[in-house]
């Protein structure tokens, strides 16, 4: 079995409360980590208050350097954190490997590379001066989710840190190694002891005891029972909360769509990752005329998906990452069957071990906002008069697709949308540059881009008088 501690202060603890970690695909356990002890939180928080004295006190251009340093170590160790990843959440391991790993290193590269200039601005006239500048706001509580731990910690991590701030991460107990594993490089970095923290542990224990402590701000991402959770538990000590949901992304493809790319990516935004993405696409609005054909053409390619080890490269389908999920999807979906839905393809896969659900498609008689965070699409169909309601009535607003060759159609959908990320013909078009989140349930926080870093500082105003204060002389003395 495979030890894995956690990380405060620059040094390596351990509890006495294990947490087993089992591989979704064989149900075998193969690794333990620790559940971080309330003094070990209450020391990270020192450690970290400590470190961010020191770290905001360098500039821009010094915290970038370490953060290239960062990005080198992710690279080296890229092939170890992809495995783990794998064999702890049962992604498939390409993806692991050519995207989730890699996107947190280009994304900790991206941030390198800013300049300090960007930062303050200065105006001035016979009156004086003002200077308008960004501090951190101090320590930065990371709540990860299970599905892409590395990826989000490179989406928050490298922002929070380069706006000044110190960090103590909380990875998902069910998604725990690879933010472990990369602890053990962190020594080789030039930074204060108590500047990157990982604490371990189930998220109503450790996350929930992180969070009502004396940190600066809060960067969340998972779902929204969780973050209601968390508004309760520091409802008497309020602070910022970045906070990255998820929720029902819509898809719409329009009978003008170039069919066969349309069908191409709703299997793979509906089913990479097992639906265990935040982008994924849970209801799919195909219009009428069209419809028939298109969901045959969808079903014929996922009869193709073969499920099974997620490190064999023929498979494109792993398991979802428990046996609690796998049970609470299952009866999600029959709940819709028995309502107002049909089964058109799917449901539980047939296998003696790991947890593994078919690429699931259910046909709607009426719409449902749903998230299932599984490999499980609702399909609609419709007519192009019913779509803005449809997406009027979203109560979330992660991802929304279109799909149309008439782009003057696209754009009049895309103003309907009130989502963080609309896609026209395309999908997953990430990149460091560009803001990612959401609107609605989905949240308000925004990784990446500029606006990723603008949330990890806040804008003081210093302002200096050459003469009279505006309120000298208000009482006439
Ligand atoms: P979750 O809400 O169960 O857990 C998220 C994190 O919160 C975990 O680290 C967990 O341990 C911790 N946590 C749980 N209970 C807590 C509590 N009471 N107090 C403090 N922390 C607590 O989410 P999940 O199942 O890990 O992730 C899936 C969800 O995340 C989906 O809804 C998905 O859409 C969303 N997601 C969003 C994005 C995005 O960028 N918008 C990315 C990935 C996942």
């Amino acid at each position: 079995m495979e030890e894995y501690m956690y990380y405060v202060g620059g040094e390596f603890r351990s509890s006495k409360n294990r947490i087993e970690v089992i591989n979704p695909a064989n149900e075998e356990p193969f690794a333990y980590f620790y559940e971080s002890s309330k003094e070990d939180i209450e020391y990270a928080i020192k450690c970290a208050k400590d470190a961010y004295k020191e770290w905001r006190c360098l500039d821009f251009s010094k915290r970038g350097e370490i953060l290239a340093d960062i990005s080198d170590l992710i690279l080296e160790n890229v092939n170890t954190l992809a495995d783990l990843e794998t064999r702890e959440i049962g992604k498939i391991f390409r993806e692991s490997l050519f995207v989730d790993i890699p996107l947190s290193q280009e994304v900790f590269k991206y941030y390198a590379s800013f300049s300090q200039t960007f930062y303050e601005r200065f105006d001035s006239d016979k009156t004086g001066i003002d200077i308008i500048r960004y501090e951190p706001f101090g320590v930065v509580a990371v709540l990860l989710p299970y599905n892409v731990p590395f990826m989000i910690f490179g989406f928050v991590v490298p922002a929070a840190l380069l706006a000044g701030n110190s960090v103590i991460i909380k990875p998902s107990e069910y998604g725990s190694l690879s933010i472990l594993e990369f602890t053990k490089h962190l020594q080789k970095l030039d930074i204060p002891a108590g500047l990157i923290n990982v604490i371990s542990g189930r998220g109503d224990v450790v996350g929930s005891y992180l969070c009502s402590k004396d940190v600066d701000l809060i960067s969340f991402t998972g779902s929204r029972e969780t973050l209601k959770k968390i508004f309760s538990r520091i409802s008497e000590n309020p602070k910022k909360v970045v906070c990255e949901l998820g929720g029902c992304n819509i898809c719409v493809v329009f009978e003008d769509a170039d069919l066969e790319e349309a069908v191409q990516n709703v299997c793979g935004s509906a089913f990479i990752k097992q639906g265990q993405m935040c982008i994924g696409t849970t209801l799919l609005l195909v219009e009428a005329s069209i419809y028939d054909d298109f969901m045959d053409s969808l079903v014929e390619k996922i009869e193709k998906i073969e499920l099974g080890d997620p490190f064999d490269p023929t498979v494109g389908m792993g398991p979802l990452v428990t046996k609690d999920h796998l049970l609470a999807v299952d009866e999600k979906v029959k709940n819709i069957l028995n309502g107002f839905g049909k089964l058109i393809y799917g449901g539980r896969a047939d296998k003696e071990k790991g947890y593994f659900y078919k690429p699931t498609v259910v046909e709607l008689e009426e719409i449902l906002y749903e998230e299932f965070f599984a490999p499980v699409l609702l399909a609609k169909r419709v007519k192009e008069s019913e779509i803005e309601t449809i997406l009027e009535n979203n109560p979330t607003g992660l991802v929304t697709q279109i799909w149309t060759k008439d782009l003057e159609k696209a754009k009049k959908f895309e103003k309907m949308s009130r989502s963080g990320t609309v896609w026209i013909n395309t999908f997953a078009r990430i990149s460091p540059k560009t803001p990612f989140g959401g609107a609605k349930e989905s949240g308000w926080g925004r990784n990446l881009g500029k606006e990723g870093l603008f949330e990890y500082m806040f804008a003081k105003h210093v302002g200096i008088g050459f003469e009279k204060s505006p309120i000298s002389g208000w009482f006439g003395f």
